[in-house]
């Protein structure tokens, strides 16, 4: 299928970037991937780079199309649900779904980025770190490369060129003079901030570590995902600006008093707060919407740089990963046939992640405030004995979106004809026992085709 001298240009070698490499190099492909920072198994990874993440089952299967899941499976921890932290101190069990197999795994963005930097490279892939990509020429199809360390400047030119820079990247920038490009950029006003809960005696974790631990408490909340050490990544969500806030909280006295009224429980595990809560960044969250994706067969937006998100749904990286899958399906069916496959490409996935970025929206709401309300805990238990009854035709939207492959768009759409239902269902009832099954069937029958059909 490949011309076989054809060398394909990807800037980034975050996560998208190497497992799209590994593929594209399976299929005959020449790889070269310009990153902008050192290489992280040589230097220490900068604070915000030791965030985990949550892969699910989309992320799953671009790992295994690429074999890499099997070898994943050493540094991901399972979490099987949400346990919510009380301002008393009481923990609540959600699982995520009915089915034991229905986990999110929690895994080191550093360690996911260095073993697909390693498995890219064992490909021949080749990886030039420390090049930052300051630009693109449309007409020549020439990258301008700036060596971060050097500062030397170089070009290099490639008939095809796809940007795997980030939800900042160079190449959307670049890809702004195309005529009739549109661009949105949402900036949340809320900030974000790493923190650590250590591991306890002998490396055990001090929480459930199956778990995704919630503190919600309204307008702000923290999070903690496990670690293979015993260790958890907290991540602080805050506004930046206001009552409580970042701006509000900046000093670590002022901070560890939020903390010890808010999060009395986190405190005590959390032995080097201050250092962490002064030395590690603020960092910003954004929804990037913009169109198109390509120019012609020469460049291509993929990952955060076509479609940023905001992480309260742990999908983006999911959702870079099935923009590989979709990508090389493509190019399997059409050949290198880049204009074709680009096109299709934008096609297939826009509608789509433009549904993840809303979904992720609504679910920080869902995440922050509505998991500590008992309504909404109640329309939760009746969505599971929905789902028990009619499985495969009441899905939930969380686990459409998280467990199954189903378009977003549809995982939104279906999501939102359900939401509707349980509002009309729950409304008036306290009780389970009061639910009228007969009403639930109807209304099943006349507006849900199982999943499977789609
Ligand atoms: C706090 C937080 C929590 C998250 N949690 C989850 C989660 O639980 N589950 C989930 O699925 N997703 C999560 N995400 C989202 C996820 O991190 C991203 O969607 C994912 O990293 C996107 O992969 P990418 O390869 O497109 O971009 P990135 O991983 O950002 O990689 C881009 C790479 O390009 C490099 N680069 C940038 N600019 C240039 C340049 N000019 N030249 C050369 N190289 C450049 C960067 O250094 C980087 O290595 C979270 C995000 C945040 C911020």
């Amino acid at each position: 299928m490949p011309n076989q001298s054809e060398t394909i240009t990807l800037i980034g070698s975050g996560l998208a970037g190497p497992l799209l490499a590994i593929s594209l190099v399976k299929r005959g492909f020449r790889v070269e991937i310009h990153e902008r920072r050192p290489d992280m198994r040589r230097v220490r990874v900068s604070a915000g780079r030791s965030i985990n993440l949550a892969v699910s089952t989309r992320g799953i299967h671009a790992l295994r199309e690429a074999g890499l899941w099997e070898s994943m499976k050493s540094i991901i921890v399972p979490m099987r649900g949400r346990m919510i932290h009380s301002l008393a101190g009481e923990l609540t069990f959600q699982p995520y779904g009915q089915d034991p197999t229905e986990v999110i795994n929690s895994i080191s963005r550093a360690e996911l980025n260095v073993s697909l930097m390693i498995a890219a490279e064992a490909q021949g892939v080749k990886i030039y770190f420390n090049q930052r990509c300051t630009g693109f020429d449309l007409k020549t199809g020439a990258v301008r490369l700036r060596n971060e360390e050097t500062g030397v400047e170089t070009a290099v030119e490639s008939k095809t060129v796809i940007g795997a820079d980030g939800a900042a990247s160079a190449i959307r920038l670049e890809m702004q003079k195309v005529d009739q490009f549109r661009l949105s950029q949402e900036q949340l006003d809320y900030g974000y901030k790493e923190l650590t809960i250590a591991a306890g005696a002998g490396g055990k974790h001090q929480l459930e570590p199956h778990a995704l631990h919630i503190w919600p408490r309204g307008a702000y909340m923290l999070i903690a995902l496990p670690n293979i050490d015993g260790s958890f990544a907290c991540i602080l969500f805050l506004p930046f600006d206001g009552e409580i806030s970042f701006a509000s909280l900046d000093s670590e006295e002022k901070a560890l008093k939020f903390f010890e009224a808010n999060f009395p429980d986190a405190v005590p595990l959390m032995p080097n707060f201050k250092e962490n809560y002064s030395t590690n960044p603020i960092g910003s969250m954004v929804t990037v919407k913009c169109s198109p994706w390509h120019v012609g067969p020469k460049v291509l937006l993929l990952g955060d740089a076509a479609h940023a998100i905001v992480p309260f749904f742990g999908q983006g990286l999911n959702c870079a990963f099935e923009d590989c899958t979709c990508l090389l399906e493509l190019l399997d069916r059409h050949g290198a046939d880049w204009s074709r496959v680009f096109h299709e490409f934008e096609q297939a996935r826009k509608v789509n992640a433009d549904a993840i970025a809303d979904l992720a929206l609504e679910n920080f709401v869902e995440m922050r405030d509505r998991v500590a309300d008992p309504r909404f805990l109640f329309r939760k238990k009746v969505e599971l004995a929905l789902e028990a009854k009619y499985p495969g035709i009441f899905v939930p939207k969380y686990a459409m979106v998280t467990f199954h492959r189903v378009p977003y768009s549809v995982a939104l759409a279906r999501g939102r004809t359900q939401d509707r239902m349980l509002g009309e269902l729950c409304d008036s009832i306290e009780r389970i026992e009061d639910l009228d099954w007969k009403k639930a069937e109807a209304m099943i029958h006349r507006e849900l085709t199982p999943l499977e059909n789609l």
